[in-house]
């Protein structure tokens, strides 16, 4: 089952549509992170030097209203992929019609050109984000192959990932880099991990992270638990969690995860609480028995972060989805900076983070070199751990 990349397809003078993933913040029509341009220029820069035409286009946003066509154009990421390509990217705004036809007709090997945000097709009917069928049809006439490097959205069924891959033809959709990455990285420690897999799991809220923390019940050998779902499940074991974030719908639910794991939930044994939701508020260490009646948990504790450690340094594979406290103030990002240490500590281990505000986290703490892979994909990185198949994935031709 192993899926075409670019490398395998022959691009020399070939009209090649190029899905990236261009979804950048922008604040007043300016970008403030272009990480995202940053990391395609790979698979941009190799479709080019082998003679490719690249036809690249990306989403940006939603788009739901007439003054979207202005807030949400993906002008300026052209311009920024043009800067940093060192070449001319011609911007076509418009997403389909005669002046794209002629632009992408004129266009040479070696040339690049970009056209409008795909999701301008969502304001007369959501023909991009429900594929519908002649969109998909009409995106792929204009190419001879299609190169996907959109992980981002490979959780979506839409016309300019699925549609484009269901019209151009038998073995013509190839994976650019960054969808190889995401599928020998998180599809291997899902499909075929590298034993032991320790599996890390925080974030806000337990009902996010079922279907992920099911999967992966079947294929760690340890979970160890963390962030604000970790109070559902002590909750759930008859704890007190004072004022801690839980899930009262998700207690039985809880205990039967609990039930089910069979010793493999590792959770913590301390947190870190404060009465108020604020990082200068005083806080201290406490026992997960002794959480006061009027305080909430926002990290996890001293003692918790050791055995967390201890758990990683055994793991030759480590998946972690979900930041381990509130990493975003200072006081509360020590049991996130702890994990990313032991992380940072394993040799010969593959080492996986998925999630925004995980990958967030890494990144903003400095730990961001120390990871095998960061997965680019919000909602696509879940799914992808639930054990998903997704549809993006699956539409690319097999080698
Ligand atoms: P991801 O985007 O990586 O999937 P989530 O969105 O599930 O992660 O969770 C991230 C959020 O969880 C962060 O904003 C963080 O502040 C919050 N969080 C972590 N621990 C706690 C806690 N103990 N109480 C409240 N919020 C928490
Ligand atoms: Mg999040």
């Amino acid at each position: 089952m192993a899926k075409k990349i670019v490398t395998d397809l022959d691009l020399k003078n070939k009209k090649v549509l190029v899905r990236l993933d261009f979804n950048v913040p922008m604040k007043d029509g300016k970008i403030t992170n272009d990480n995202r341009i940053v990391a395609a220029l790979p698979t941009i820069k190799y479709i080019l030097e082998n003679g490719g035409k690249v036809i690249a286009f990306s989403h940006l946003g939603k788009v739901k209203t007439k003054e979207d066509l202005i807030s949400k154009s993906i002008r300026p990421a052209a311009n920024r992929l043009a800067e940093l390509l060192e070449k001319e990217v011609k911007f076509i705004p418009t997403t389909k019609g005669p002046e794209l036809e002629a632009a992408v007709d004129a266009l040479k090997p070696g040339e690049i050109m970009m056209f409008e945000n795909t999701r301008f097709e969502d304001l007369d009917g959501k023909k991009e984000s429900s594929n519908d069928p002649e969109l998909g049809k009409y995106w792929a006439s204009l190419g001879d192959l299609f190169v996907n490097d959109a992980f981002g959205t490979a959780h979506r069924s839409h016309a300019s990932n699925i549609g484009i891959a269901a019209n151009i033809g038998e073995g013509k959709t190839a994976a650019g880099f960054l969808m190889e990455k995401e599928i020998k990285f998180i599809g291997g420690a899902v499909d075929n991990p590298t034993k032991p897999l320790i599996a890390i799991l925080g974030g806000s809220k337990v009902s996010d992270k079922i279907g992920v923390i099911e999967n992966l019940l079947d294929k760690a050998d340890k979970i160890l638990v963390g962030g604000a779902m970790m109070f559902t499940f002590l909750r759930a074991l008859g704890k007190n969690t004072g004022k801690s974030m839980v899930e009262e719908d998700k207690l039985d639910l809880a205990k039967s995860l609990l039930d089910k794991a069979n010793g493999k939930l590792v959770l913590p044994i301390d947190t870190v609480v404060s009465k108020e939701f604020n990082n200068d508020a005083p806080h201290k260490t406490v026992s997960v028995n002794n959480i006061p009646e009027d305080q909430m948990g926002l990290d996890i504790g001293a003692a918790t972060i050791k055995l967390f450690s201890e758990e990683i340094s055994n793991a030759k594979t480590v998946v972690w989805n979900g930041p381990m406290g509130v990493f975003e103030m200072p006081n509360y990002a020590k049991g996130t900076i702890g994990v990313c240490e032991a992380i940072a500590n394993l040799k010969n281990s593959t080492t996986i983070i998925g999630g925004g505000d995980s990958a967030a986290a890494a990144i903003q703490l400095g730990y961001a070199s120390k990871f095998t892979h960061i997965s680019t994909g919000g909602g696509a990185s879940l799914e992808y751990l639930e054990g998903k198949e997704l549809p993006g994935i699956v539409s690319i031709s097999e080698k």
